[in-house]
């Protein structure tokens, strides 16, 4: 029994990838005299921004960070609305309120489980009449498929919002040709290097952009609001020693040592998303003729496959997700669930968001499941999870 036990693999629903090239990169920083704010920083920076197309990076300490700063400099502020997914972490529609700003949600497409926008479109032309319109739409690339940002784009020429794609999920994915990060369709884009994520710093984030008045007050944003660019001070400088603080930032600041991490798991973008791609088809394949709803990938979109979602079709599966659920766990498979609604948790329910508000995310939320799926896995292990996904569904 306990031997069987021991035996049982266990694999998770995303992990990190981490080579000896990670570990040494990593001890070279220990060495040197630069902990934090080192010469790491800008490579990592300048290598993000050429890996994604786009002129400015700047690196912080968590994607929830780089969100918060990027809507403050976009001007988000007291009483403004910022329109996002339900169908996200709760990191995306919390910067709103980290502003004083609300945030309002956009329900999701029934097939790509992103935001709609042809219900943006009607949204928008509803908070005219109301002369209330979104400072800020932020779109969620869920899953590692990018929006249809084209369209978003064209919304915010109408309707004069600022655009920040939240593309935590989707390094290494593309949009009609163009690396996700390039900001063609945007005026800013996050990225986050939690663990989980398509590469790692431990915790780490970043803020792409062309719009250069963006990227320089960034910058001060991320350490206390100080610069030490007399362009951007109060009359003139004092001297080598000296800096001002020209607004309330914050130590938003990545270390040395988390820059020289993300660099070294950069040189291994290609295979990551290699990899997941792989494993996706082969989910594709392997699960097509069970009751299931598989990932749908749009013409437009090349998916990064951060997750891999599927939905159990309710009225043709005897078992609940719930019960689903709880037999894989015990067969030793980390599924997980991406994402209970925004909107229906309890600190949005206190602001008058309530059940029945965004129903097409709500009905994904009831009968979606994430499989496994990292760079790591084996075949072995994905062949695990789907026959005992099999024997779940029979
Ligand atoms: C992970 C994630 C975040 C937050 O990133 P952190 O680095 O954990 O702060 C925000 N939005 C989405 C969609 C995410 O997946």
């Amino acid at each position: 029994m306990i031997g069987d036990l021991l035996k049982k693999p266990y694999i998770p629903y995303g992990r990190q990838s981490i080579s000896e090239a990670d570990i040494n990169a990593v001890v070279e920083v220990l060495r040197s005299d630069w902990l934090t704010q080192g010469p790491a920083i800008e490579r990592f920076e300048q290598a993000v921004s050429r890996y994604c197309g786009v002129k400015y990076a700047v690196a912080v300490s968590s994607g929830t960070a780089a969100l918060h700063i990027a809507c403050m400099v976009a001007g988000l502020s007291q009483d403004d609305v910022l329109l996002t997914s339900p169908n996200t972490f709760v990191a995306s529609a919390n910067c709103a309120f980290y502003c004083g700003a609300r945030p309002d949600f956009v329900d999701i497409d029934p097939v790509y489980y992103n935001i709609d926008a042809d219900k943006l479109a009607v949204k928008l032309s509803a908070m005219a009449e109301q002369g209330r319109l979104p400072k800020i739409v932020l779109p969620v690339h869920f899953a590692g498929q990018s929006c249809q940002m084209e369209k978003i784009h064209a919304l915010s020429r109408e309707y004069n919002f600022t655009v920040i794609e939240d593309a935590c999920h989707a390094l290494g994915a593309t949009y009609k040709g163009f690396r996700v990060g390039s900001c063609r369709f945007s005026d800013m884009t996050v990225f986050s290097f939690h663990p989980v994520k398509i590469i790692t710093t431990g915790e780490g984030g970043i803020i792409l952009t062309n719009n250069e008045e963006y990227y320089e007050r960034l910058l001060r944003l991320r350490t206390h609001g100080i610069t030490r660019d007399e362009r951007f001070m109060e009359g003139t400088s004092e001297g080598p020693w000296y800096y001002q603080q020209t607004e309330l930032g914050f130590n938003y600041r990545m270390t040395d040592l988390q820059a020289a991490l993300g660099l070294s798991q950069l040189d291994q973008m290609d295979a990551f998303i290699t990899r997941r791609r792989q494993l996706a088809k082969q989910y594709n394949e392997a699960l097509q003729n069970l009751p299931l709803i598989l990932p749908q990938e749009h013409s437009d979109a090349k998916s990064a496959f951060h997750l891999y979602v599927i939905r159990l079709k309710s009225d043709k599966v005897k078992k609940t997700r719930a019960e689903g659920f709880r037999m894989l766990k015990e067969k030793g498979i980390g599924v997980n669930v991406h994402y209970i609604p925004v909107h229906t948790q309890p600190y949005y329910r206190k602001l008058g968001f309530s059940q029945g508000d965004f129903k097409e995310a709500e009905r994904y939320y009831s009968e979606a499941l994430t499989l496994p799926l990292y760079p790591a896995m084996t075949d072995e292990n994905q062949d695990y999870v789907v026959s005992s996904l099999r024997e779940v569904l029979k």
